[in-house]
Formats: C-alpha cells, structure tokens, sequence
C-alpha cells in the first residue's frame, strides 16, 4: 500500500506546497509544523493540506518528513489568512508564511538561570569584595549569579569562589517571565462622558464577539488610548490575546508607560530590535496555548507591536487594534508588498473578532468606509481636561519671510522668544534630516549627487559626511569641485534639522536645544530616553522630523513651528495632500496639552492651498470633503483600485524594453487601465534604473485576479531585471 502523503508548505519563495510522503505511524494534521529535507538541507513547514491523490509519476521520488516539531499548531484561520495576503498581494505563499515563522533557531525551553544563595559558614579568608558579597545575600534569598556579581560590585569569580568554599550554593531559577499578568483592573481612569460612552460601546463589542470594524475618532489628546484599553482590559478578562499594533514602535514607549499605569505591568513588546531569543520566546509564547485557566495561565496576553506582529502565530487572538491607522509606516514596500491596516480588517474578518481603528487624522480609505457606515466610528471631540485645540496661524513666506540663508521667519522667532520667556517649550518642525538637502558649486553650479541614484547627497555635518537617502551611499566632502576644481567652492542649498539647530542657537542663545531625527537616533533605548527627557522639560527647543509628530505627549510643549509645510505637497503622490494634512495636523497637536493654550506657525509659499486653509481653520471636515471628492473624481482608492508594476535592471535600455513587453502582454480588460511604462520619478535608485507601470480599475473589480492573469502571460524576467507588483501603492516614486 502506498504511504500517506501530505503537502507542506515552506517559507522559501515559492508559492505551491511540496508534497512529502508520512512515515508509518507519525501523526500528521494540516497546520502542524514539521522539519522536511529539502536538497542538502533541512526546513521547518507546515503541512497545508492531505494530498489524496499524488502524483503516480512523483510517486517514488518523494521525501519523507523528516519529524513532527513539538508546537502549537498553525490555527487554520492563519493558514487562511496567509493564503488571503499571498492571493492579494500576488506574493508567494512561502514568503508570506515565511513572516509566521520568524522564530529563527533560539526555540526550546527557555535558558536556565543560574542562581546562588547563602548555604554554610563565613569563608575562613575574608575580603571586602566577599565581604560585600555575604552583606548583599545575607538576606537568604537566591538572585542570578551574574545579577548578584553585579549588584555586589564585585567580578563572577569572586561569586564562584565563594561557591567553591560552600559559603553559597548554586541552585536553577526559573526563567525570567516574558511579561507578568496584565491586570484589566489594576487602575482604570474616571472617563467624561463622551469617553464613558465610547468605552462601553467598545466593552459590548468585545463581549460580543465577532468581527467588526470601529474607528476611534478623536482629536490628538482626547483619550483614545485610555478609551481602547478598556477594549484590552474586556478582552484580557474574557482569557483573550490582544494585539496592539504601532507604526513605529520605537516611539510608543509613553504608550508602553501608560499601559503599565493602566494594567499594572508593561506588554510583550514584537518588533526587529528584539533579541533573537526574546523573538524565539515570544514566538513561542504567543502560540503556547493557555494552562489552567485562561486569563492567569498565559504568558503572553497583550503584545504591542510593528506591522510584522499581525503574522504571529497567536493562541487565540481576540482583538486588534490598529492605532495611528493612518500612518504610511503600516504599509510593506519590499519583500511581500502589504498594509498593516488593511490586512489587520482582513485577519479580523477571518478570525470573526473586532478590530479597533485609532487616529485624530483617518486616512481617507477609513474616513469614507466610516462616512458609508461599514465602519462604526466613536468619537471623541474634545481633548481630556479641556484643553483646546492651539491655534493656528500661516506665516506667509513671500511677505514675511526670514533674511536670505535663514529659515525661521521673524514672527515665529518671535514666537519662539515669548514661550522661552515662559519657561515653556517650542518645537521647530522641518521633515529633513541632514544639515542641506543640497549642496552645489558656487563656481560652477556643479550639484553633488549620488552616483547610484537619481537623487542629490545631503550634506551631514555632524558625521561630517555627504549621504544619498535612497541607498546610503556616502563620501566626506570633497575638498575641490570634481567637475571645475574649485577650492573650498561647496555651499548648502536648503535647511535640514542640523542646519536649523545651528540657526536656533545663534536666535535663542543660552537655551538647551536636542534635534530629534532618526539618522542621530542610535537605538532604540537613546530615543527613549531623549524623549523622557523633552517630556521631564529638561530640554527648551526641539528639532524635529516627523520622529516627533508621533503620539508623544509633552506637558510643557506649547508652540510648535513648522519650517516648511510645502515641503510634502509638491512630490507628485495622489496622497501628497492627505499626508502633508496628516502629518501636520499631528504635529502642531503637540502643543499645549496639559496647560496654557497651544499655538501652531505654518511657514509657506501656499497659504491659500486647500491643506494650509484646513489646517488654519481647524476644519478637518472641510479638508476630507474636498479631498473625497477629488478622488471620487479621479477614480483614485478608495473609489478607484491601483497597483504598481514596476521593472528595474542594471541596464536601462534592457529594463525599459522588459517593461514593454510586460505591458504588451495585459490580457484585455474594459474596466482596466493601464498607464505607462514610464520612467520612475525616482529613475535610478541603488544602481538600478526603474520604470512604472501604474494599474487603474473599478473599485468592484478583482484586480488582483486580473494581475495574476497577466503575470501569467508576462515575459518572465531575466538575467538582473527585476519586477515587482505592489497591489495599493502608497508609494509612487
Ligand atoms: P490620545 O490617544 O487621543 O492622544 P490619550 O489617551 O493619550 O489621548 O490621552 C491624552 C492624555 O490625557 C494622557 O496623558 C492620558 O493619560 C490623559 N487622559 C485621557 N483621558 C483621561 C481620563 N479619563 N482620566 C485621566 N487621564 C486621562
Ligand atoms: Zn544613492
């Protein structure tokens, strides 16, 4: 009798399951995760389906799997769900399961401890380092060995020789819990009405269970965060898992603060910066199912974390939360080509549990599926303790400009002055890193650029280096011009945030000023503790990018300028108006959350733009109407579907010709329209030059059926050309 034969799926780039034969008398179910030979090497894959009917011919050539790995399951609804996002994305099944499985090799029990205690008589040699030793433990309980060195003050060896006199025994600690029990009752605030009603609504929700979509819709401020944990604290008391997804998560350490003042105790954190065997044992704990009763036998019941965590393996997930929902961190661009958001409703939608939107700016996407009422929208209008909303005025800069080689104009100098001298703080806003985006040749006009890249050097003083954004090429500056020889000829063209400090130094002298951009930013501890320090108050002026527009709250922050607010409106991007309204928006909602009124300056070119008049306003309604009618009609998302095709090659004749023969392969459709090939705006990134097929249909149309099709038929791409499909592009460069 032929053997039992099972398909499994592997997290290799590969979209069709292997099949592999069962060894007599191994217990195999789909979704169990299993080791397989594949060539020379062994992989751990999930058995995806039974395979009644192999093919005869494969028959005898098949493999055997090798064993049954000791873990939880794959749950079919990730199972489906991995399908779901490879069918949709057009992205190959392995790798989307691949993002399940980022265990990596640290799996297993977790590491032994080992600890000392006091155990028998004062050694017959003393010294002080022993003697600091026998103080600190002189209390009988056992601590890490390496913890109790330290804390003693005094290297291991000392430790260990005490341990060989049989002054201290050694003895196994448990391992160190991942995160302790989260209490849903540890401290939950007083709500004001209009929190209290959006708190119940979510409490029902949860309570009953199956999918839906709410959005929490409140000014920045208002207590969104306080409001979605009552949803957490609902789905912890009902044995649940949470997750808590965050577009940037080295940013949310106030989140992880006020989660701790709310349950008692911080969350599971899942983000790249773990540590491979912290990601192997939250891997393993997220998946572990509960012991005993629900609630107090889990590990892991709350995990807050990048868009990478909505692929773990979760135990029984109860709800997603999706906070800053509008942020384009969510969205994928390499690799498998996905929005968080997006396929966090899909996985909701699956697992039948509620998902929970949150943002004082939605996307639009989120704003019309709220205004058509397919997601319930709460909303909370006024910011907690009554603050209002600052004040925002434009500073026209083609009539009150700053002086040429300047950036910050008089009356937001002004401005600057005014908060110092109340000893409050400011925040100068310019989404640039670097001291200059540009720097070129007063001689001969010649403009340093990336040799990779179509794309300008920006000048970094403080590496005292000249760096391509785009591929992270660098050179020091170069003494003479290469193109006419000029000595010492370089000058910058363009503010960036180091510019800006030197600038803010020389107009408020005296005053403590930390420039917070991601290039100075060297981990994610440091980032943290800069912005604990601008929130103690110990810093007057910030210097930012969009690394503060995030979330943070600053009790002494009132006045927030913004150096250049055209600077995202011109890049061509359908979204370039949302996203600059979004971005500033959140930023200028830094000021005056706690006390005294807050005040927003918006230099531009454009006071009269549509983004500028919103924002001056305070009239977000006023902006979403404009902007949803201009989409609805250009027939642009969420009216309208797109998907970017876009082929790159070493060789720009040989990449421009496979894109046309990939256009010229498009099965015929009435609803599709297909614009291009033409070349990227940004034509040369990394050495490879781009060109873009951009995809337009109906929104009812299966436009990724329709891709699938055409790749179907697509000449295949050879030799370095490369094509990419990105179903609902964020970015269009
Ligand atoms: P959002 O997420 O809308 O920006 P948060 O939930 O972060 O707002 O709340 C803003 C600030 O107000 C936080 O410091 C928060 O602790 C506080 N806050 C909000 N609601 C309450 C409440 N009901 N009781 C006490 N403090 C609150
Ligand atoms: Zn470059």
């Amino acid at each position: 009798m032929a053997s039992r034969v099972v398909d499994i799926l592997l997290p290799v780039a590969l979209d069709q399951a292997y099949s592999y034969r069962v060894p007599d008398g191994m217990a195999l179910a789909p979704g169990d995760l299993v080791s397989v030979p594949l060539g020379a090497r062994t992989e751990t894959g999930v058995v995806w389906a039974e395979n009644p009917s192999p093919n005869p011919r494969l028959d005898n050539r098949l493999k055997y799997v090798d064993e049954r790995l000791d873990l939880p399951p794959l749950a079919p609804e990730l199972r489906q769900f991995v399908d779901w996002v490879s069918d949709y994305a057009l992205a190959a099944r392995g790798m989307v399961l691949r993002m399940c499985l980022r265990m990596g090799e640290h799996l297993g029990p977790a590491r032994e401890r080992l600890g000392v205690r006091l155990a028998g008589p004062a050694p017959a040699r003393m010294t002080a380092a022993r003697q600091r030793v026998l103080a600190l433990l002189a209390d009988g309980l056992a601590r890490p060995k390496r913890d109790a060195a330290e804390e003693a003050g005094v290297s291991v060896g000392v430790v260990d020789g005490l341990v060989d006199e049989g002054t201290l025994e050694t003895l196994v600690l448990p391992p160190e819990p991942l995160a302790l029990p989260v209490d849903p009752d540890h401290a939950a605030p007083d709500f004001t009405p209009a929190q209290q009603a959006a708190a119940d609504a979510l409490r029902a929700t949860v309570a009953q269970g199956g999918y839906s979509v709410s959005l929490i819709d409140g000014v920045t401020g208002s207590g969104k965060t306080q409001v979605y944990f009552e949803a957490v604290a609902e789905t912890v008391r009902r044995g649940r898992q949470v997750l808590i997804l965050m577009p940037e998560i080295a940013l949310t350490s106030q989140v992880l603060d006020r989660f701790a003042e709310r349950f008692g105790v911080r969350p599971a954190e899942w983000h790249s910066q773990l540590t491979p065997r912290k990601r192997a044992r939250t891997w393993a704990a997220v998946a572990a199912v509960a012991a005993g009763t629900a609630a107090a036998g889990r590990e892991v019941s709350v995990i807050v974390g990048a868009r990478s965590a909505l692929f773990l393996p979760y135990a029984d997930l109860g709800l997603i939360i999706v906070d800053e929902e509008h942020d384009p961190a969510y969205k994928q661009e390499d690799g498998v080509h996905y929005h968080a958001r997006d396929m966090a409703v899909v996985r909701g939608h699956i697992a039948k549990i509620p998902v929970l939107l949150a943002s004082a700016t939605p996307s639009v996407e989120t704003e019309v599926n709220a205004r058509r009422s397919r997601y319930r929208r709460l909303h909370l209008p006024e910011r907690f303790g009554g603050q209002h909303m600052p004040v925002i005025e434009p500073i026209d800069l083609r009539r009150e400009g700053p002086p040429p080689g300047r950036f910050v104009a008089p009356r937001l100098a002004q401005a600057v002055h005014t908060a110092l001298e109340r000893g409050e703080q400011a925040l100068l806003f310019l989404n640039r890193r670097g001291y200059a985006p540009l720097t070129l040749c007063r001689k001969c006009g010649y403009r340093l650029a990336c040799p990779n890249c179509d794309a300008w050097l920006v000048d970094h003083r403080f590496n005292r280096r000249l760096v391509c954004h785009h591929c992270g090429y660098s050179v020091p500056p170069p003494q003479a011009c290469p193109h006419c020889a000029a000595l010492a000829s370089f000058t910058a063209c363009g503010p960036g945030v180091e510019r800006l400090e030197e600038e803010a130094a020389s107009l408020f002298p005296g005053t403590r000023i930390l420039v917070l951009s991601s290039d100075l930013v060297t981990s994610v501890e440091r980032l943290r503790s800069e912005l604990a320090e601008i929130e103690q108050g110990s810093v007057d002026i910030v210097i930012g990018t969009q690394l503060v527009a995030k979330g943070h709250h600053f009790p002494k922050l009132n006045l927030v300028g913004v150096v250049d607010a055209d600077l995202g409106l011109s890049n061509g991007d359908p979204r370039a108006a949302e996203r600059t309204f979004q971005l500033l928006h959140q930023v200028i909602g830094r000021a005056g959350r706690e006390a005294g009124r807050g005040l927003g300056y918006l230099q531009t070119h454009q006071p009269e733009h549509p983004v500028m008049r919103a924002l001056v306003a305070g009239d977000r309604e006023a902006f979403y109407g404009t902007e949803i009618d201009l989409r609805e009609a250009s027939h642009y998302p969420p009216f309208g579907r797109l998907a970017a095709l876009v082929v790159s090659g070493d060789d720009k004749h040989a990449a421009q010709a496979h894109a046309r023969r990939v256009a010229q392969a498009a099965p015929h459709a009435d609803a599709v329209r297909i614009l291009g090939p033409a070349e990227a705006p940004l034509a040369l990134i990394r050495g490879r030059y781009r060109f873009r097929l951009l995809v337009k249909s109906p929104r009812n149309f299966d436009l990724s059926a329709y891709l699938r099709q055409w790749m179907a038929v697509a000449p295949k791409p050879k030799g370095k050309i490369r094509l990419e499909v990105d179903v609902d592009p964020q970015s269009f460069l």
